[in-house]
């Protein structure tokens, strides 16, 4: 079975529309800012597609963009700015960031109040200790989409290969709260293959195509496959193409998986935006997320 997050997140815009209107009738337009340092090709196409999903939902959307030389200091006065701007209710900053910038000082530079990117540790311990708190978009996408297509995560054994803070330790949090049982596997891990076995959901999240093979998994597990990688397809137009960590031979084994692209990377933009309006209605209420 195929977990399609493309039409998942075409679901999720439809009430992220819903609710940008009630806001709109309340005098409040949700509002977003991206802001990316430097040229990245992959950054500038990330943020891209967050603007145009805003645009499409109704939600303003705005792009701050500094040069790849730009002082850490700069950025966080472009953060401060939007921090104090009641018409900008979410501030994502676009990783990675130049080695130049300490990533932790700028995360934390930005409001809680307006981490809709779940970054902040106000926000991770919020969601660590289980009492709210913006979950970051791809762990929260990840499950969102397990939900739609029934498949209970209590009790379950998960396994989740990459630990970053973005990806991999969020998804142990989230699957932990809803009473699955967590193995996070890393660069360090002794025998990979051992955990993934044990497997019922696997996650994977590391950046290495086919770095998952049929033989490390089980029949009938489930997989989610994060990992975004550009390989040389001489056959393809733009000269490359984009799969997964995981090896597309254990479809044969899996009793669900998700494409890659199709799969989270549409979910983890649809949760943006789904965390963008959930700040708007946040100002309105004063109520802490
Ligand atoms: P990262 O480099 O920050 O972390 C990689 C993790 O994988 C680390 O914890 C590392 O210890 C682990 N690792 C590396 N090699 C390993 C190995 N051989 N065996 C086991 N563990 C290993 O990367 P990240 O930011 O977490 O991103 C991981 C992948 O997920 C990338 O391909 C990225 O593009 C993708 N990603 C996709 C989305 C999405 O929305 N689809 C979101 C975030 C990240």
């Amino acid at each position: 079975m195929i977990l399609d997050g493309e039409s998942l997140a075409k679901k999720v815009y439809l009430d992220v529309k819903k609710r940008v209107a009630e806001l709109e009738e309340k005098g409040v337009r949700p509002g977003l800012c991206a802001i990316r340092v430097g040229s990245d090709p992959a950054s500038q196409l990330y943020v891209g597609k967050k603007i145009r999903a805003c645009e499409n939902c109704g939600i303003k959307s705005k792009a701050v963009i500094l040069d790849e030389t730009a002082e850490e200091s700069e950025l966080i006065s472009a953060i401060q700015k939007e921090n104090e701007d009641p018409s900008t209710h979410g501030i994502l900053i676009q990783l990675p960031l130049p080695s130049s910038i300490d990533t932790q000082i700028v995360i934390e530079a930005i409001s809680p109040k307006k981490d809709v990117d779940g970054f902040h540790p106000f926000n991770v311990g919020r969601v660590a200790t289980g009492v709210g708190g913006f979950p970051p978009c791809t762990p929260k996408g990840i499950l969102r989409l397990l939900d739609e297509y029934g498949l209970d995560v209590r009790g379950k054994e998960v396994v989740i290969v990459g630990a970053s803070r973005i990806a991999g330790r969020p998804t142990a949090e989230l699957f932990l709260s809803r009473m699955a049982t967590i193995t996070v596997c890393h660069i360090e891990t002794k025998d990979l293959a051992f955990h993934t076995r044990r497997a019922e959901i696997l996650v994977v999240a590391v950046g290495r195509p086919g770095l998952i093979t049929k033989e490390m998994i089980s029949q009938g597990v489930v997989i989610v496959d994060v990992g975004v990688n550009r390989i040389i397809d001489s056959n393809n137009p733009r000269g490359f193409r984009v799969v997964g960590d995981v090896a597309p031979s254990c479809r044969e084994r899996a009793y669900a998986w998700t494409p890659v692209p199709g799969g989270v990377g549409p979910m983890t933009v649809a949760m943006l935006l789904e965390n963008t309006v959930i700040a708007a209605e946040a100002s309105l209420t004063g109520i802490t997320v």
